[in-house]
């Protein structure tokens, strides 16, 4: 048997060293806007929601990593107490934000709350806004990401960079279809690493808009601002919620009382679906015990399969994103060690076992 001392190790990437050498990319040097965290968020949140194999390569579109990045700074473009609209960014001129504020004030004017909302209503005014946003994505962080810190460009580890550049041409983006292609391995080596790797991302987020902001912004509110699961109103959807499920918990079944919950069922912390099929109404006793726990599978295959749903989705005009959800669910069962506890009820926890992520399996 002979040995190969140089050869690089074949097979799938480790995904711990996938992390780490992400962690670096951001640590490296001084961040000039959240742009990089923005995108790479959408990145792990796109590749949560679209399960691979672990050695494949998948194609990202741009204009997908555009609409998520509008979802992240949607809720971050609202004033902030007294200091009003957060910078995101050390330069002056328009921002990444500015474009989001831009399309946010549009749709609060036609009484709409969330991107998806916008999307529906006015298709055209989102792709218009999709495409710009993608485009700086394209020249500045998806760039920029992997060349930090130094003259020499870095390895290109994530996915191919060699044709962007700082002025990259719609033709040029054209000639790539609008996507990057994830090297080989990286989307399941980011999921499997998606529970350590996002909340770093957050709270380098806030302590980076800490910093482009005035010091009046040492907050411990600001996190929540950011990041908090009621960043999005779902005040519309509570009430058509609680009436499908006959007033009761959508978990426990008991009659639901004053405080009407809406709950994601995906943790929203884990996935940022809010989507209908992501949805359900309970008391507060058992919102507040799940938390951030992933639930038991039981309880998403009967989140997924009401079909009762869809007569909702119109008129509210909010979308279901079963699809999303169905991805989300196959990346998280799927990849969460075996054994980790999943919540069925107040103090009462399952333990995942392996083959669960393969019940959601598309
Ligand atoms: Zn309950």
């Amino acid at each position: 048997m002979s040995t190969h001392g140089d050869a690089p190790p074949a097979g799938p990437p480790d995904p711990l060293e996938v992390g780490a050498r992400v962690a670096e990319l951001l640590a490296t040097g001084r961040r000039a806007s959240t742009y990089k965290i923005a995108v790479l968020t959408a990145l792990v949140q796109h590749c949560l929601e679209h399960p691979a194999a672990p050695g494949a390569a998948l194609r990202v579109p741009i204009e997908d990593l555009a609409e998520r990045v509008v979802e992240l700074y949607w809720p971050q473009v609202r004033p902030f107490a007294r200091a009003g609209v957060l910078r995101q960014n050390e330069q002056d001129g328009r921002s990444l934000p500015d474009a989001v504020r831009e399309l946010r004030t549009a749709a609060e004017a036609a009484g709409l709350s969330t991107p998806a909302q916008l999307r529906a209503a006015d298709p055209a005014r989102s792709a218009h806004a999709r495409r710009e946003i993608a485009r700086t994505l394209a020249q500045q962080p998806l760039f920029a990401l992997q060349r930090t810190g130094t003259t020499a460009p870095g390895t290109p580890f994530l996915y191919d960079d060699t044709w962007l550049r700082r002025k990259v041409t719609v033709a040029e983006l054209d000639a790539h279809d609008w996507s990057i292609e994830l090297r080989p391995g990286i989307a399941a080596a980011l999921v499997r690493v998606a529970g350590l790797l996002q909340p770093v991302l957050q709270q380098w987020w806030v302590d980076d808009v800490r910093r482009m902001n005035a010091t009046e912004l040492d907050d411990p509110g600001l996190h929540g601002f950011l990041f908090g699961a009621d960043r999005t109103d779902l005040t519309p959807v509570r009430r058509p919620l609680a009436d499908l499920q006959r007033g009761r918990c959508f978990y426990c079944g008991e009659r639901l009382r004053e405080a009407v919950h809406v709950d994601h069922v995906l943790p929203w912390s884990r996935v940022a679906v809010d989507g209908l099929v992501n949805l359900v109404a309970a008391d507060a006793r058992c919102n507040l015990a799940k938390s951030a726990t992933l639930p038991a599978v039981e309880h998403v295959e009967r989140a997924l399969q009401r079909d009762d749903l869809d007569a909702l989705a119109g008129p509210l005009r909010w979308p279901l994103e079963r699809e999303r959800v169905t991805g989300a669910a196959a990346s998280l069962y799927g990849t969460s060690p075996a054994g980790t506890p999943l919540w069925r009820a107040p103090g009462v926890f399952d333990l995942l076992r392996p083959g669960d992520g393969a019940r959601f399996a598309a």
